[in-house]
């Protein structure tokens, strides 16, 4: 007899299931506001050019073992740069172990296997709402997690006072994740004197702050403000972990492309802790494909293709952010007595709409407009040809 007769069906991905129902939905008005992957105002999926003109580069290069070796090294010395900042005595330094990793989830569940084995007697402290992945994540590593404030729905905003009561709060020593900028899903981020607080807090109580950025130059239109938050703890001395996905900002879901870096105190400690990432990752994946990460740091190395990247990415965020000013406007002109100002204040990929679970399944029923349950509007799903009928399918369900 088969020994998986009893394997029941997993519990379906909040965010796949709704790009399903989206598909299988014929009416030609529907809109899918589900997935967190940039579309062009057409609603298109988008291949940046500086990816492009990075592929024509590198054709039939990445087979050849030493050139990808270059540009695994290429690769995680640029995103550390990136992240720390291109002066950075971390980098400078090599005060820092940094892998390539299968993009931020990989980068993320290899972390979690690397606490488990070295801290088993810290917990990990997950924003409240966050991913839902990350609750996936830290728990198939069995590390326990817990949960702390972040958002206040009350204000749409941040709850600062409690988010920094938790971090006081908590066990000396505990593991925080961050996201540093553009959170998932709320798109509210603490203020930089809010940052500067709460790493002096980390400091009080010896926390580990492990930062998620999947999100890096999608805040603010500018790679160095968005690592702003890292910045500012690495200043402080903090030792911190660092996830860093290229998915998002450079439209590369499909590669995986990402990295994982962890600060030491010296560069001998950084030989070591690489070396056990390394050891964890061969067990599991052997070695991260070549291709992506070769696109990335041939994109990354030359000025040009940089440059280009850099206005592609502007040019990604000043269309997601005339969409939050458009929707904000189409909902008052119609003269919806609530309060939008949050879908102008809140950043990033995402608007935190406040919409409850009713409301979000009558604008699936009635308007074939797909959302995740807590609300969550992908911006990047938005267009100017859709705006004002989703505006008005809002105002209907929340009048
Ligand atoms: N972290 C956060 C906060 C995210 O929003 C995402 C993507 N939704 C990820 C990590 C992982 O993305 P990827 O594995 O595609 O890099």
């Amino acid at each position: 007899t088969d020994w998986w007769h009893n394997v029941g069906i997993a519990p379906k991905d909040p965010i796949l299931s709704i790009t399903e129902a989206f598909f299988a939905d014929s009416s030609p008005n529907k809109i899918n506001l589900g997935v967190g992957a940039y579309r062009d105002d057409e609603g298109k999926p988008v291949v940046l050019q500086c990816v492009r003109d990075a592929e024509a580069k590198i054709t039939g290069c990445e087979f050849l073992e030493s050139l990808s070796r270059q540009g695994n090294v290429k690769l995680v010395e640029e995103s550390a740069k990136l992240a720390y900042g291109e002066n950075s005595d971390v980098v400078k330094e090599g005060r820092f172990a940094g892998v390539q990793a299968l993009s931020g989830t990989g980068a993320c569940r290899l972390f979690a296997e690397f606490q488990r084995r070295f801290r088993p007697e810290s917990q990990i402290y997950l924003p409240s709402p966050t991913w839902s992945n990350h609750h996936n994540i830290w728990r198939d590593a069995r590390v326990p997690s817990r949960t702390y404030h972040y958002y206040d729905p009350e204000s749409k905003g941040l709850h600062f006072g409690a988010l920094m009561d938790d971090v006081k709060n908590a066990p000396d020593h505990s593991f925080f994740l961050l996201h540093p900028c553009a959170h998932n899903p709320t798109g509210v981020d603490p203020t930089e004197e809010q940052w500067r607080e709460i790493s002096h807090q980390f400091k009080v109580k010896n926390h580990f702050p492990f930062f998620d950025m999947a999100y890096q130059g999608f805040a603010s239109g500018n790679l160095s403000k968005d690592a702003q938050a890292i910045r500012i703890f690495v200043e402080d001395g903090h030792l911190i972990g660092c996830v860093q996905s290229f998915s998002k900002n450079m439209g590369l879901y499909g590669q995986r492309v990402g990295c994982l870096s962890v600060l030491c105190m010296n560069a001998k400690q950084a030989i070591a802790v690489k070396s056990q990432l390394q050891h964890i990752a061969r067990a599991m994946y052997s070695n991260p494909p070549v291709h992506g990460a070769l696109l990335v740091s041939t994109i990354l190395c030359d000025p040009h293709l940089r440059n280009l990247w850099v206005e592609e990415l502007k040019v990604m965020v000043n269309r997601t952010t005339k969409m939050r000013v458009t929707l904000q406007k189409n909902l008052e002109e119609l003269g919806s007595p609530l309060n939008w100002d949050h879908i102008t204040n809140q950043i990033g990929m995402f608007c935190y709409s406040g919409l409850t679970p009713e409301q979000v399944d009558q604008l699936r029923n009635k308007f074939h407009i797909y959302m995740t349950h807590d609300g969550r509007i992908s911006m990047a799903g938005i267009t100017t040809g859709n705006v004002a009928y989703l505006a008005n399918a809002i105002h209907e369900v929340t009048k």
